[in-house]
């Protein structure tokens, strides 16, 4: 098997397994109960905690864990309109968004909500002037994510968050993507990160909060998490987490040349024919979206098995629909159904990332001989 799905998640780094295992095996005790074990438990969830706040980068502000970033975002979108001043009631994103920003934005449109989706010009990058002609001082919040899963493109995130700040609104990023491989915007008021994509569990994630900005709570209950947040953390997860970071982290300028190689590598082996989808120069080479003539995307994932790669996103993959990312790029339906996502990265060899892109291509070969 050759895995080059990484947007969907990445493997475990084998130091995350490690630092995880007690935590799982023998360390069973409730982080937040008051005996030593508890305090053992409590102690380690806060050394993960700084962990992952350094690698995070930004200052002003702290994070708050969750159980993925699906729920961050949830959290930061709902919990925002909850707490927006009388008289700001819009909110601002972005075409090409997950599905967790898109569909959070589409349930407040019911909760009063009045939603402005930006399109995205034909690189998969918002265009700045159109965001100009939307700020007013109607606007609650922007939501823009650094990196996107699907077609790898990274948006100026720390512009946008400054023209979100001069209107008096706050700026969102999904930085789920962008985490742990670029710089994520210090301008930002709320970031989602998660665990599973910088090689760590899945299951947890965390929303990064600027002081002052917090939002209004969305799980009620204990509220372990500073009252913000409730539910029992999970020591282990909390470590996988923060050992995830630090890796990350410390591995920034490796990581990022492994990935150039790589992508170098993929171009050369798949040959000519191929068109990269979205911008190349302002994108996360570890994302290869690709689109070629005559290909037949699903048809293709049928007849390569062994290899794990993906249609787009993995939540539009099997849905029979071409991705909303795709067509917001304004790519036809045969230029949409004729693409595939090679994602790569720390643990893809060079070797087995070029063996793959010369089956894909010999598989996209014959799949214009057939159509001939
Ligand atoms: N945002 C982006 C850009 C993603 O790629 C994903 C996961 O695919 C998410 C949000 C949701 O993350 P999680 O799996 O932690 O809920």
């Amino acid at each position: 098997m050759i895995y080059l799905d990484y947007q969907a998640t990445t493997p475990l780094a084998p130091e995350v397994g490690e630092a995880m295992s007690p935590w799982i095996e023998e360390r069973f005790a409730n982080p937040h109960s008051p005996s030593r074990w508890g305090r053992e438990a409590d102690a380690a969830v806060e050394v993960a905690r700084g962990q992952v706040e350094r690698a995070i980068g930004v200052t002003g502000g702290s994070i708050a864990f969750t159980g993925s970033a699906t729920e961050a975002i949830n959290w930061a979108l709902k919990g925002s309109k909850e707490k927006a001043p009388p008289g700001r009631n819009r909110i601002i994103t972005v075409a090409t968004e997950h599905a967790a920003v898109l569909d959070s934005c589409e349930w407040l449109t019911d909760h009063g909500v009045d939603l402005t989706i930006l399109p995205v010009k034909r690189d998969g990058i918002v265009d700045l002037e159109d965001l100009e002609r939307e700020l007013d001082e109607r606007v609650l919040l922007v939501a823009v994510m650094s990196v996107n899963n699907e077609i790898g493109v990274i948006q100026p995130v720390t512009e946008i968050a400054r023209m979100a700040h001069d209107a008096g609104a706050l700026m969102l990023c999904d930085a789920v993507q962008g985490f742990g491989r670029i710089d994520l915007p210090t301008e930002a008021d709320l970031i989602a990160v998660s665990a599973h994509k910088i090689h760590g569990p899945k299951g947890i994630g965390a929303l990064w909060m600027r002081d002052g900005a917090e939002p209004a709570p969305l799980l009620h209950g204990g509220g372990q998490e500073r009252q913000m947040r409730s539910g029992t953390l999970s020591p282990a997860l909390c470590v996988g987490f923060g050992e995830a970071a630090k890796l990350a982290q410390s591995r920034a300028t490796r990581d990022y040349d492994h990935v150039q190689k790589l992508w170098v590598a993929a171009l050369q082996a798949l040959g000519p024919g191929w068109i990269v989808n979205g911008s190349t120069s302002h994108r996360y080479r570890g994302n290869l979206n690709i689109r070629r003539p005559g290909v037949d995307g699903a048809r293709m994932l049928a007849d390569l098995r062994d290899i794990a790669f993906s249609l787009g996103s993995a939540c539009a993959s099997g849905s029979g629909r071409p991705s909303h990312v795709l067509r917001a790029l304004e790519l036809s339906y045969p230029e949409a159904r004729s693409s595939i996502r090679l994602g790569f990265g720390r643990y893809t060899t060079k070797q087995e990332l070029v063996d793959a892109c010369h089956r894909i291509a010999a598989v996209a070969k014959a799949q214009e001989h057939l159509d001939a």
